[in-house]
């Protein structure tokens, strides 16, 4: 199996350090053609605005739908928003593989950045987060896997998991490993 990591703009490094730990073979994708090549992908964080425009100006939003219909796909902060079917604060397009609402930078300004720790549907979790959205509506095929206060921060519909806050900054690699078994299965 060939993870890859969308790598045109946002964390994407710090994702594949994690993801070569646990020993899965890695390609950044930074172009529509090399979507082909793999069996998996991770859609860092960043800003998804600066996604969007350069997916669009790219001729790469079409073949990203169509991938993250198919293939596990894990979307991180950024990378949910644009996994998420409704985007709010403000509206903007989206890929629309999850049944979710996300809510841009919907924490206050003195905690745009925060590290707190959970409890997990995979055990205790170390929660980063930069300017995240908040899930403000999960849908009745998604599932919660993590919560913080009331909210969803971790949650899967099918092949595709979502995350607000950046695990590839957590010290432990445990959202990662999650997502390889379940794109191990998925491929299948
Ligand atoms: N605030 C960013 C956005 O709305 C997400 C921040 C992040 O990915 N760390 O796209």
């Amino acid at each position: 199996m060939l993870v890859g990591i969308l790598a045109i703009q946002g964390d994407y490094e710090a994702h594949g350090r994690v993801l070569e730990k646990l020993g899965a073979k890695v390609r950044f994708v930074r172009t529509p053609e090399q979507l082909d090549e793999v069996d998996a992908l991770i859609i860092p964080g960043g800003e998804s605005t600066t996604f969007l425009n350069f997916l669009v100006e790219h001729g790469f939003l079409e073949k990203l739908r169509a991938f993250v219909r198919a293939k596990p796909t894990f979307g991180t902060c950024a990378g949910a928003i644009l996994l998420a079917k409704d985007v709010e604060n403000p509206p903007q397009e989206s890929l629309g593989a999850i049944d979710l609402a996300v809510r841009r930078n919907a924490y206050g300004r003195q905690n745009e950045s925060f590290i707190i720790d959970v409890e997990s549907k995979f055990g205790p979790l170390e929660l980063v987060f930069i300017r995240a959205p908040k899930i403000t509506r999960v849908g009745a095929g998604v599932e919660v896997l993590a919560t913080e206060k009331d909210d969803p921060v971790l949650v899967r519909q099918g092949k595709v998991m979502a995350a607000t806050f950046h695990p590839e900054l957590s010290s432990s690699a445990r959202v990662h490993e999650e997502f390889l078994k379940m794109a191990r299965n998925g491929t299948k």
